[in-house]
């Protein structure tokens, strides 16, 4: 489908349904869950209680039988129905994975309406195409969108996305590769921190925007209000939403600083060296996790990886260990280094910023050669290109 000349890129506008069309969003999407529910007890009783395995095709048939049979199944589009099952096998698939890699398996699980928030056309032009300023959809309308910004490239899918009382269309496109940006001539190793976001073997430390933890204060008020609210009323529900919209807003926050510095870190570098992740590990210590998951690592390494990859730069993940406890300068194993201690300082001379010495120690295990790094003398700026800094732009906090 996709070769090495395109990628898949994620646009995401927000619906502005009448009260009718939202009426019907609702329809299809308990339409949605009701056959996802179905499909999977058919799955499960299917094998559980008759030792019968229900094929893929089986599924794709009580699909059919269910639009056909219940109330304003019709209004969901037969494509539609066909992505919910094909989900349901999904999961199945993803749970027999995990049991044969012998990971915490977790059988796949009903859905209430919480925990079930979108659907979709797996086919642009089929149940789905934009219509003017409008997006038409099978069984729905033509739903008013906000396009906040244009959208590129073929477009392959759409999902619509019910999230924290509001609806939203993403689309799955296909683009082609930017044309490779001019080179720099630098190169940079990034220190990930628990008490700086980045450190960079520049020296350059960009820390934790502050708003999120002022986005937590806020949210942890408006749960306080929720905890107090009788179940099932309508108060509750209201409160809910508001702690909803919350935590969607800090979500926000966060990736939008993260695109603006990945953005920033791509132009200014021609390769860049991080560290493996271990998330899986280190969110175990419950201590370390709260920051870790703040700062959004995972998603700011996703965001780097493809930006650099379709700006034709080079990305490297080396083992992140000892980058900390070595000296960058001499290669010796510090003593009595723990996580307190911020200041490193060695018998060969260096005394460096901890997070400083760990980048600098990621980017020397790339092996990357040393002599094409123009860090200290950067190669004359090409005419068209406005004249380089030697520290990246880091985007505001
Ligand atoms: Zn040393």
């Amino acid at each position: 489908m996709s070769d090495s000349s395109t990628s898949i890129r994620v646009f995401k506008y927000r619906l502005y349904p009448s009260k009718a069309q939202e009426t019907n969003l609702y329809r299809v999407l308990n339409c949605a869950r009701n056959l996802y529910n179905m499909a999977l007890a058919e799955r499960k009783y299917g094998y559980q209680l008759e030792g019968r395995t229900v094929k893929v095709a089986d599924l794709e048939q009580l699909a059919k039988h269910y639009r056909a049979a219940f109330p304003y199944a019709e209004q969901m589009f037969s494509q539609t129905a066909q992505s919910v099952v094909k989900q349901v096998d999904l999961a199945f698939q993803a749970f027999f994975r995990r049991v044969r890699t012998g990971q915490k398996a977790g059988y796949p699980r009903f859905k209430s309406r919480n925990r079930f928030h979108s659907f979709a056309f797996k086919q642009y032009g089929n149940g789905v195409r934009i219509d003017g300023r409008r997006l038409k959809l099978f069984g729905i309308g033509r739903v008013p969108v906000r396009w906040h910004r244009p959208i590129a490239g073929i477009i392959k899918t759409v999902r619509i996305l019910h999230s924290a009382g509001r609806w939203f269309a993403v689309f799955s496109c296909e683009v082609p590769h930017a044309p490779p940006m001019p080179k720099t001539g630098r190169t940079v190793g990034i220190d990930l921190g628990l008490s700086t976001l980045i450190t960079t073997s520049d020296g350059e430390k960009v820390e934790h925007p502050h708003y999120y933890r002022a986005g937590q204060k806020r949210l942890r008020v408006l749960q306080r209000r929720l905890a107090r609210t009788q179940r099932g009323s309508a108060n509750r529900r209201k409160k809910l939403l508001a702690v909803q919209r919350q935590h969607a807003h800090v979500a926000n926050q966060r990736a939008d600083f993260l695109h603006k510095l990945s953005t920033a870190l791509v132009r200014h570098y021609d390769r860049i060296a991080l560290e493996e992740l271990r998330v899986r590990n280190m969110v175990r210590n419950s201590h370390l996790s709260k920051s870790i998951l703040d700062s959004g690592w995972s998603m700011f390494r996703q965001f780097l990886t493809y930006k650099a990859e379709s700006a034709g730069r080079v990305t490297a993940f080396v083992d992140p260990a000892y980058t900390s406890k070595t000296c960058s300068n001499c290669g010796t194993l510090f003593q009595d280094f723990d996580l307190s201690t911020r200041w490193v300082e060695c018998d060969c001379g260096l005394s460096l910023d901890r997070d400083h010495n760990a980048a600098l120690n990621i980017l020397s295990k790339t092996g990357w050669d040393a002599s094409v790094n123009g860090n200290a003398a950067p190669l004359p700026p090409s005419q068209d290109e406005p004249q380089a800094h030697t520290s990246f732009r880091s985007p505001r906090l």
